[in-house]
């Protein structure tokens, strides 16, 4: 039986809309009324360089885990179409291969995810999908991640920022000249760019912007600080999401699990930094 209350956490944000936590939500009624509608839904990830290793881990608990039961399409895009590995996939289920370069900087593919996902989009994911979500591949699953993260527009809380912290600490871009710029007194909360997800559309205009804008920095030399996730809270920050997600959606592997978190449904692996990445470093 759930109680679908929590008075431990914040439910709802200031404009009103979903905070979703385990305990608020009853997965089996949600799942039945999504279900309805059938949705296709596509799933971005990256392996490029190095990074194809995780495949096999995101892939193997995404079939255990991630939206079980609804039709689902993993868009591939790595430089490397030979190291992806061949998983067993429910019905309905597929992999489709993109290939895109290979990077001489990690920034280079970060960024990149914002303009491959704009082209890829455009030429091919809009005739296919209804619901796009935007994943990075070094993470496992672990419990359900089900039809609850549904909506126009989607967007995880920070692991880092989402308790106790005032949002003139949040890590936003803080340099006037950047176009992920946010002023200090500014910002609803801070939001991973390792999970995202909405209707494709709203999706379509979330990367372009982030594209465009740090192609725009880019010609003036500069490089936001967390790169396309500036880009990112920025655009949230003027373009409400239409649910907020608990960090449950995206914990990690180095983080001590507080109480308020009753379940972890995707986290980070731990990775070697200076071994995986192809300059290295953080
Ligand atoms: N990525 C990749 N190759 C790289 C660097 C990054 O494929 O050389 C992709 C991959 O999907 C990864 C995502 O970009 O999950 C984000 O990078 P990373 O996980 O290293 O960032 P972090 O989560 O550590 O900030
Ligand atoms: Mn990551």
């Amino acid at each position: 039986m759930y109680f679908l209350r929590r008075t431990d956490v914040n439910c709802v944000t200031n404009w009103n809309v979903p905070l979703v936590w385990e305990g608020t939500f009853d997965p089996i009624v949600i799942d039945a009324i999504y279900k309805k509608t059938n949705p296709r839904v596509g799933v971005m990830i990256f392996a490029v360089g190095k990074y194809t290793r995780f495949l096999k881990g995101f892939l193997e608990t995404g079939e255990k885990h991630f939206l079980t039961d609804f039709r689902v399409t993993y868009y591939i895009f790595t430089d490397n179409e030979k190291e992806v590995p061949a998983i067993a996939l429910d019905e309905g289920r597929k992999i489709t291969v993109l290939p895109v370069p290979s990077a001489r900087r990690w920034q280079e593919v970060v960024f990149g995810r914002m303009k491959w996902a704009t082209i890829t989009i455009d030429k091919q994911i809009r005739n296919e999908t209804d619901y796009l979500f935007l994943m990075d591949v070094d993470s496992l699953f672990h419990h359900r991640f089900g039809a609850e993260s549904f909506s126009r527009l989607s967007a995880v809380l920070h692991r880092g920022y989402y308790k106790n912290t005032e949002r003139v600490h949040f890590p936003y871009e803080r340099n006037p000249e950047s176009r992920a710029y946010i002023p200090v007194g500014e910002g609803d909360y801070y939001y991973t760019a390792a999970v995202l997800g909405g209707y494709l559309e709203d999706i379509y205009n979330l990367v372009r912007y982030c594209y465009e804008h740090s192609e725009e920095d880019a010609r003036n030399n500069i490089e936001a600080v967390w790169q396309e996730e500036s880009h990112l809270n920025k655009y949230l920050l003027y373009n409400k999401p239409t649910k907020v997600l608990s960090p449950e959606y995206l914990w990690s592997d180095y983080t001590k699990i507080p109480a308020d978190i009753k379940v972890v449904r995707i986290s980070q692996l731990k990775k070697n930094y200076a071994e995986v990445r192809p300059n290295g470093g953080h």
